[in-house]
């Protein structure tokens, strides 16, 4: 069976002035990281007012709405999988909460927590954490039983009337970054939403730390120590955008590095006469592949601007139904050519596979799949819906068996070695579990 597993991102703003319209403006540009709810919730200093929707955050979020959701600071998501922020009223005070990652033993603590007593409306994640948050003595006593119980990940904010708590797990597997222009101080899962605002990056929320926002500024309320970091390596290669900079790396730096690595292995290997991306995680891959290589960097397919990321769509049949319609050949560019397509990785090879036959009913001569990520061998257990056990093709099948598959005359992934170093960090620093399954958390 498939399981969903969320991706979201989360952004929360303390300013001088209303906030509603300058949140939802972020959520715009976190919108690729979740496109099926998204919610804003404000406060006044005395309420938590909230909104939430089905669909993505432009088309959604209405007049009244903004009317409604008062106040100069407040906190929003976008999400795959459920409306967050959700709302509770408790003996610490009234507070939203929403957060990105995935809570690995929620459902054990779920039951645990109905046994003695406590009643879910949802069982959802978000949930759980808000209960969890609201047993502590205080918002950051709630946040630190988060951090003992839960195995997982979280960057979690917790909108209150008197400011924000911004908060990431131990091992920082999600982003989570503050910005500030002097008069607004920000927090989001990726710099660019802070970057297209007008604020300028301070820094990351560290992993371990407990920040607190309000109009004076941050101030770092708890920091656990950890002896490693998880940074999930996925982030870089596919998941954020890649005008982003996330723990001190650029995205489209840490591409481009993936992309240069298939290019050292293939010289005096391969003879093509042009790179080409498959847009858009493939661009920053192909332009490294270029660089490196010195053959000449070529659009072959032109994207939908209407198409959504194909990731984000919460079932596999959505999502090839959506990749259908995202792209189509440039024939000009490709009749004749031996071609090195170059992408982030290979789920199930569905996608990758319609691509090279298109590229070769097109015309191509050849098409040589280059994929940035070494070959996907386990589900995400920390945050990301993109797939299961039985789907992935590396699973399933042996390299030679895959090239055949999805038709491409040669097929090569970035071995782990090499794809750690394109990131510049060390194997400890960073979650890797998706490729060789050991995971950073306690269980397996
Ligand atoms: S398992 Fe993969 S996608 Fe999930 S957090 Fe780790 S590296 Fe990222």
């Amino acid at each position: 069976m498939r399981e969903i597993r969320e991706n979201c991102g989360v952004f929360g703003l303390n300013s001088n002035k209303p906030v509603v319209r300058r949140i939802h403006l972020a959520l715009h540009f976190l919108q690729h990281r979740g496109q099926q709810y998204c919610g804003i919730a404000t406060s006044d200093g005395k309420n938590v007012i909230i909104q939430s929707h089905k669909g993505r955050v432009d088309p959604t979020f209405t007049r009244e709405d903004f009317e409604t959701l008062q106040g100069n600071f407040g906190i929003g998501h976008v999400s795959l999988r459920d409306r967050q922020p959700m709302t509770l009223h408790s003996k610490i005070g009234d507070f939203a909460i929403c957060f990105n990652g995935n809570i690995v033993n929620s459902q054990e603590l779920i039951q645990r927590l109905k046994k003695s007593g406590y009643s879910f409306w949802l069982d959802s994640q978000v949930e759980l954490l808000s209960k969890i948050v609201a047993r502590g003595e205080s918002f950051v006593d709630g946040i630190e039983s988060i951090n003992k119980e839960i195995e997982g990940s979280y960057s979690l904010l917790i909108l209150t009337p008197k400011g924000i708590f911004a908060a990431r797990d131990n091992l920082g597997f999600k982003p989570l970054i503050l910005g500030s222009n002097g008069q607004e101080y920000a927090v989001a899962s990726e710099s660019r939403a802070l970057q297209n605002m007008g604020l300028k990056i301070v820094r990351d929320v560290k992993p371990g730390e407990i920040v607190f926002i309000d109009g004076k500024g941050f101030k770092t309320l708890k920091q656990h120590e950890s002896k490693r970091t998880a940074f999930c390596a996925f982030e870089w290669a596919y998941t954020a955008s890649v005008d982003s900079v996330i723990d001190g790396l650029s995205v489209d730096k840490a591409r481009n590095n993936m992309g240069a690595m298939l290019a050292k292995r293939d010289k005096g290997n391969l003879q093509a006469d042009i790179v080409a991306p498959v847009p858009n995680s493939g661009i920053g891959h192909a332009e490294g592949y270029h660089l490196e290589s010195g053959l000449p960097l070529k659009s072959v397919f032109l994207v939908d601007r209407y198409g959504d990321r194909s990731y984000t769509q919460p079932t596999q049949e959505e999502r090839d139904k959506e990749a259908e319609k995202k792209l189509s050949v440039l024939r000009n560019a490709v009749e004749g050519k031996r071609i090195v397509l170059c992408d982030d990785s290979i789920v199930r090879g569905t996608q990758i596979r319609e691509k090279v036959k298109e590229l070769k009913r097109a015309g191509a001569k050849e098409v040589h799949v280059r994929i940035a990520c070494p070959p996907l061998m386990y589900p995400c257990r920390f945050g990301i819906s993109t797939r299961s056990y039985d789907e992935l093709a590396a699973r399933r099948m042996p390299l030679e068996e895959i090239r055949e598959y999805i038709e491409a005359d040669s097929l090569v992934y970035n071995t782990l070695e090499d794809f750690v170093k394109a990131l510049g960090k060390k194997k400890n620093e960073l979650c890797l579990y998706c490729w060789d399954g050991a995971s950073p958390t306690k269980k397996k």
